[in-house]
């Protein structure tokens, strides 16, 4: 899933504190308080087993061969992926991750393809019909045949947003039982009180995106709320990308098959263009800017219309049983080996179409022969490290992170025994680099563990170049961090060593412009994954000095999942 931003703005966020993500209060990491590595029996970098780019390069040449098809679930492909990265697991010694005895845990999924459908509002008799597809994209994670709305009072509600540690209810208590909400994308954007013209870095983490800010959030939020359904205004800025792109999700789209067969969600979900929202605003006689002036303050209250809206989406239904691999590696502490330090990377791609074979050698073929490589390095130990280990392949990321998802609601081990999540997806191919990316960096102390491997090996770490677009919630790891788990979202550096400055530049160009999601995402005679082999070596120190340490890792102070972090704990 993960796309490498342009780095235009990498300089900016590089100079000061790189970016805090999106999760409030954070330190700027380097120069930022004691790590809490150097608690920990801390063996050098140096001493520690290498990552051997040979195996590297050969298992994502085999996951991304043509014979692997793409690694669609449900598909030829996902049978050669599971079997592959099974036999691997196996190779390199790992256990059966599963308690059944399996290296297995089943993920139930679900197709579910609307049939096009209009949205009708009225008021007083006067009806506003909205286009499928030209005005309107909706669809429901109800597992049912049909999904509907029927007169269903429109009420705006602003950012949709209730954040606690931010003092921020757009409620403010007024029941939406039953009733469509219409709301705006992207985080409330709050004034910085001392500095005119930005925004506030205490509120919202300021430029960057929190989770508040992604349109995921907005229909959990009305879900919670009671709510009938939910329909974003698009608008270009604040989503960071053109409605052609909301018109993508017109098809078929895969969800989790939960118990209750997501009836715990809202009937229907969707966007409404800009232009249509102004409209229906204009009807019940009210100004789009106005509302919108008011939704990025603290006092704003619900606004009912007056309107009521009528929808109905015929579904076409199929399930698929696809599968996460994983693997284990016992503790050696019999006080710790219950708790775990787990590593991600997604086994799944999009297939193959009339376009072509998506091979997805990068993403995340090479994640998945990361995984298999670090595991090999902790196999080489001369002793297992304190805590166990969990080396997890899941499925569906490419469809909205749903293996991961799976997981982290049915977890094999319980997440307050979970001491840490580290991610692998998409990853250099070009070579060694100076620096070593942290998405959202300063969110946990997983960044300052990773900031201190990086150094020993004379590096430096920074956030992302964009925390404004969210990449935080983009990947896997995301999927532990919203249940409370801290999680590390590592990637390449842009730095290279030995390449004119703007050579960094000019490689994520050509990913985000020329591969990244197409059949152009294959192994080339160029790759040089020298640069990937050492950062998985850090990383690999990183979960090794997390499973050794007296403590486990925390987020830091005004992180937005820390009080549910710190409500699991407390149950143990
Ligand atoms: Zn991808």
């Amino acid at each position: 899933m993960k796309r490498r931003g342009s780095l235009a703005l990498f300089l900016l966020f590089a100079a000061g504190c790189s970016g805090s993500g999106g999760f409030g209060a954070v330190s700027c990491g380097i120069g930022g308080p004691t790590p809490p590595s150097q608690t920990a029996a801390q063996v050098p970098i140096g001493q520690l087993p290498s990552i051997d780019t040979t195996q590297l390069l050969a298992h994502t040449k085999v996951l991304s061969s043509d014979q692997f098809e793409g690694r669609l679930p449900g598909t030829r492909g996902e049978q050669l992926s599971v079997t592959y990265i099974e036999d691997q697991f196996k190779k390199v010694g790992l256990k059966p991750g599963n308690t059944d005895g399996s290296y297995i845990q089943k993920v139930p999924l679900v197709g579910i393809t609307p049939a096009p459908a209009p949205l009708v509002f009225a008021k007083d008799g006067q009806r506003q019909t909205l286009k499928w597809k030209d005005d309107v994209v909706a669809w429901t994670k109800h597992v049912a045949d049909s999904a509907s709305l029927k007169d269903s009072e429109v009420v705006f509600v602003g950012y949709g947003v209730v954040a606690p540690e931010f003092n921020w209810d757009d409620y403010k208590g007024v029941d939406v039982k039953g009733k469509t909400l219409l709301m705006l994308v992207n985080d409330p954007p709050v004034a910085d009180p001392s500095k005119p013209g930005e925004l506030d870095p205490q509120t919202f983490g300021g430029a960057a995106m929190t989770y508040y800010g992604r349109w995921t959030y907005k229909y959990e939020i009305a879900a919670q709320k009671g709510a009938a359904a939910a329909f974003i205004v698009h608008e270009t800025g604040p989503a960071g990308y053109g409605f052609n792109v909301v018109q993508g999700k017109t098809g078929e789209q895969f969800d989790l098959v939960t118990p209750d067969k997501n009836i715990g969600r809202v009937n229907i979900e969707g966007w409404i263009t800009l232009d249509r929202a102004k409209a229906l605003l204009q009807s019940a006689g009210q100004d789009f800017d106005a509302l919108k002036t008011r939704a990025a303050t603290r006092d704003f209250k619900p606004v009912p219309l007056g309107v009521d809206a009528t929808m109905t989406l015929h579904n076409t239904l199929r399930t698929i049983d696809s599968r996460n691999v994983v693997g284990r590696l016992d503790g050696s502490d019999p006080n710790l080996k219950d708790e775990y330090v787990v590593y991600t990377a997604h086994w799944d791609h999009f297939g193959k179409t009339a376009d072509g074979i998506f091979h997805g050698a990068e993403d995340d073929a090479l994640g998945c022969a990361a995984l298999i490589e670090v595991a090999r390095a902790f196999s080489r130990l001369p002793a297992p490290p304190r805590r166990s280990l969990l080396f997890l392949a899941v499925t569906a990321e490419e469809q909205g992170l749903l293996g991961s998802q799976y997981y982290s609601v049915m977890p094999i081990y319980p997440l307050a025994k979970t001491v840490a999540d580290i991610n692998m997806d998409s990853w250099n191919v070009h070579g060694r680099t100076k620096d070593l990316t942290l998405v959202g960096y300063g969110a946990s102390d997983l960044d300052d563990y990773a900031r201190d491997a990086a150094a020993e090996q004379g590096r430096i770490v920074h956030g992302d170049a964009e925390p404004e677009k969210g990449f935080y919630y983009r990947s896997d790891h995301f999927n532990f961090a919203k249940q409370g788990v801290p999680a590390l979202d590592p990637d390449g550096g842009v730095e290279y060593i030995g390449k004119p400055k703007e050579y960094g530049q000019q490689v994520r160009d050509e990913w985000t412009e020329h591969r990244y999601h197409t059949p152009k995402d294959v192994v080339t005679p160029d790759w040089d994954l020298t640069g990937t082999a050492e950062d998985l070596k850090a990383l690999f120190a990183v979960g090794y000095r997390v499973a050794q340490s007296d403590r486990m890792p925390e987020w830091k102070p005004g992180n937005e999942f820390k009080a549910k972090r710190d409500a699991m704990r407390k149950g143990t």
